[in-house]
């Protein structure tokens, strides 16, 4: 059996609940396909400054970095929310993606044909979507300087500052590209070239790329459009490749076409580290309450299994788990909806269901070793 480690960080709020699970459908997959899960947990975010008086360590940094492969839960919470801007748990979060050099972060958005009815959207117009955001992570305003609140003739103000390289956009711009190439070949790219001269370089350095890409169809939307049309025809888009804030926003915005937040995984990745965590965040009025959704965490350890250790046959077994238990009616109170044939469960019983059918898949297939 072969080994390999990976650092968990479940967080805050419904972290831990749904961290736990996934670690349990990750670990348990990974057996059947002779990989022996090790696992390495870390206080992180506001349990981090609680505990350790940071939201994140040196060490916990160090160790992410040495192991290259985190799940993540989320951070986040009231009762750090008046702690000043570096002790925040965002904070821990930003400077892990940030040493991690993770800069690429993958969403898809697909919607299960069982869950078409849970959207709040028409369900002709959400199904079959599957889109694949690809948000720059490391870089535009949530990183660039200056930064600053001061004050200009006794008037308070502050200044972020949206700032974009040439290389920065471009090796995102590749990563959209390849990803297009294993799917439908087509990449849009968002932007606000109509007014801000970091989206004209976005922009700009984007069309340089697409000539080394002549196989793939690239188009540029405004971020405004771009956001209207996700809910008035999600199924145009293929590949979208945007900035960090605008990925921000689009990316959640989408998430409403899958019917819940909970539904949605990520992979962050740099050249050879791998960040994987829910997209949702820490979900603080349902903490410890058993109604959390751990799917988007269970979907994330299958992007582990996708992209790490290049295992795809292990990341279908879990989606497929996910697909299966969706299938036989079992909803977590966020996707319940009083329809026949739905249960309403909790999150650690959404746990052993997922953990049921995985056990049924692998013992009546034959797993084959991949690596
Ligand atoms: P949120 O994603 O935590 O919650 C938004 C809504 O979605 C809430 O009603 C919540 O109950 C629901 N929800 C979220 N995840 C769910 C799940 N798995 N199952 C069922 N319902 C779910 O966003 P928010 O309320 O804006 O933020 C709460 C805290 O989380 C804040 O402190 C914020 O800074 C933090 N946050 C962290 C991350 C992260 O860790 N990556 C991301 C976003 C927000």
């Amino acid at each position: 059996m072969k080994e390999a480690t990976i650092i968990t960080l479940p967080g805050d709020g419904i972290g831990p609940e749904v961290t736990e699970i996934a670690v349990t459908i990750l670990k348990e997959t990974c057996r059947a396909y002779n990989l022996e899960i090790n696992t390495i947990e870390r206080n992180f975010g506001g349990i981090g400054y609680d505990r350790d008086g940071e939201p994140v360590t040196e060490e916990t940094l160090d160790l992410c970095k040495k192991h290259k492969f985190v799940l993540l839960g989320a951070v986040g919470g009231p009762k750090w929310d008046d702690l000043c801007a570096n002790k925040r748990p965002e904070a821990a979060l930003l400077k892990l993606r940030k040493e991690l050099g993770v800069y690429a972060n993958l969403r898809p958005i697909q919607v299960f044909p069982d869950l078409a009815g849970s959207s709040t959207l028409k369900e002709e117009i959400i199904s079959g979507t599957d889109i694949l955001i690809m948000r720059e992570l490391t870089g535009g305003i949530y990183f660039g300087e200056p930064r600053l609140t001061s004050e200009e003739n006794g008037d308070p103000f502050s200044v972020d500052t949206m700032k974009y390289s040439r290389l920065e956009v471009q090796r995102i711009a590749r990563k959209a590209f390849d990803a297009a190439r294993l799917r439908d070949k087509r990449v849009l790219s968002v932007d606000k070239a109509n007014v801000l001269e970091s989206s004209r370089m976005w922009r700009k350095s984007v069309i340089e790329v697409s000539e080394e890409y002549p196989d793939i169809e690239l188009s540029h939307m405004l971020v405004d459009n771009c956001a209207m049309q996700l809910v008035r025809d999600p199924k145009q888009f293929d590949v979208i490749v945007t900035g960090n804030l605008f990925g921000d926003i689009l990316s959640d915005e989408a998430a409403m076409l899958t019917g819940s937040i909970g539904m949605l995984p990520s992979a962050s990745l740099g050249e050879t580290n791998g960040l994987y965590e829910p997209v949702h965040g820490s979900a603080p009025d349902i903490a410890g309450k058993d109604t959390a959704n751990p799917l988007a965490a269970v979907a994330s350890a299958a992007l582990l299994c996708r992209y790490s250790f290049g295992m795809e046959d292990a990341a279908k077994k879990i989606e497929s788990s996910i697909e299966t238990v969706l299938k036989e009616g079992y909803r977590t109170a966020d996707l319940f909806r009083d329809e026949p044939e739905t249960k309403r469960i909790g999150t650690k019983m959404m746990g052993e269901q997922l953990l049921k059918v995985l056990r049924q898949d692998i013992k009546s297939s034959e797993v084959t070793i991949e690596i």
